[in-house]
């Protein structure tokens, strides 16, 4: 039998519901996402938004607990997180569905103890990740910010002043070689650059400390667990080589920004490329947005049209949950699952 604790859904009702009678279960969208996995839930579900559209978004645990407290399943993207409490305190959820690879942000521990299924899509958006880092990896090697600024103010002489480097036969060092990793260093070998990588999973793995010595260019793909937390600090920034180059895809947890700068404030790294930071959005005042030799995006590695289509497709995995089949993708597999009502 359904709960009948709180509201059903807070958030708005979903506008392309098609007629006839409400669907049994119900879903809480932490965020809008591509059309197709919406659709595929609507097939079988009544979708429920966590915020309504037009309003400042608010992703505080008492909204989450109070919207979520009738859905059997959540789907989660960057913001808001899943906590102890929310599972706990949502007995219809048989589900959290991650739209993208990152489960920082949901307590898997808790969601395991609970009988809580966690899903992700693992696969959806590693091309889209890798060919952003070789983006900022070509880019700070040709020296494209500087030079697009001094063309578009006039400077032209920028050319006698702007030189670049030439990326073959230089070494990429990749902290992290799994899935993202292992593509960006197929990407890399195609221009020549000589590829390593440190990863405890792998048995051709380098040293993580040789690696920093040797590459020219360091590109971090790790999670980020409590072992991976400031896994790049200034003791380990100071063993990059002078001029390399230090590009960050993964999560902002994992390098010690403060430390960052002051390697690319007194020229000891020539340039950054990160998509993600310790403070998310990134502060007005945010030092980094004040260094010439940085490329700077908001978290959209990831967001490719192909991508957000196929993270998207967690609805795939949240709709089997819910029907009682295997989903393809678990990251927690509860021991005893919540009994679907
Ligand atoms: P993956 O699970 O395939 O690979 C991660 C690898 O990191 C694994 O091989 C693991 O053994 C390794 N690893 C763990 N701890 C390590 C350590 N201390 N040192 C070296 N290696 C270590 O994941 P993936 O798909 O390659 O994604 C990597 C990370 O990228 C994700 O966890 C996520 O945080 C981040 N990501 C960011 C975006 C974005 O929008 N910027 C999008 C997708 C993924």
């Amino acid at each position: 039998m359904r709960s009948s604790l709180g509201p059903r859904g807070l958030g708005p009702r979903d506008e392309g519901r098609p007629e006839g009678p409400r669907p049994e279960r119900r879903v809480l969208l932490f965020e809008e996402m591509d059309e197709e996995g919406m659709e595929l839930l609507r097939s079988e579900c009544e979708l429920v938004r966590l915020n309504p559209p037009g309003e400042r978004p608010d992703y505080s645990e008492e909204r989450i607990v109070a919207a979520a407290r009738d859905c059997d399943a959540l789907v989660i993207r960057a913001n808001g997180r899943v906590t102890r409490r929310i599972l706990r305190e949502c007995p219809e959820l048989l589900v959290v569905g991650r739209h993208g690879v990152g489960v920082e942000h949901i307590d898997v521990d808790a969601a395991a103890e609970l009988g809580v299924w966690v899903v992700n899509t693992p696969r959806a958006n590693v091309g889209a990740v890798a060919e952003h880092a070789l983006g900022m990896m070509l880019a700070l090697a040709k020296r494209f910010p500087e030079a697009d600024r001094a063309c578009r103010s006039g400077d032209f002489s920028a050319r006698y002043r702007l030189k670049g480097v030439e990326l073959k036969g230089r070494t990429l060092g990749l902290v992290g070689w799994g899935r993202i990793g292992r593509r960006l260093g197929e990407l890399a070998g195609a221009i020549g650059m000589k590829v390593i990588h440190s990863d405890p999973a792998s048995p051709e793995s380098v040293p993580r400390d040789d690696l920093l010595r040797r590459s020219d260019v360091v590109a971090l793909h790790v999670p980020l667990t409590p072992s991976t937390r400031r896994l790049i600090d200034g003791g380990r920034l100071s063993l990059l080589k002078p001029g390399a180059i230090l590009l960050n895809t993964s999560r902002g947890g994992v390098l010690d920004e403060g430390a960052l700068i002051d390697a690319l404030r007194n020229g000891r790294l020539a340039g950054a490329g990160l998509d993600v930071f310790e403070k998310e959005p990134l502060p007005d005042d945010s030092e980094l947005a004040r260094l010439p030799n940085v490329i700077l995006t908001p978290h959209v590695a990831a967001h490719t049209r192909e991508a957000l289509r196929k993270m998207s497709l967690v609805a795939k995995d949240v709709l089997r949950v819910l029907r009682g089949e295997e989903p393809a993708n678990a990251v927690v597999r509860p021991d005893a699952p919540r009994r679907p009502a």
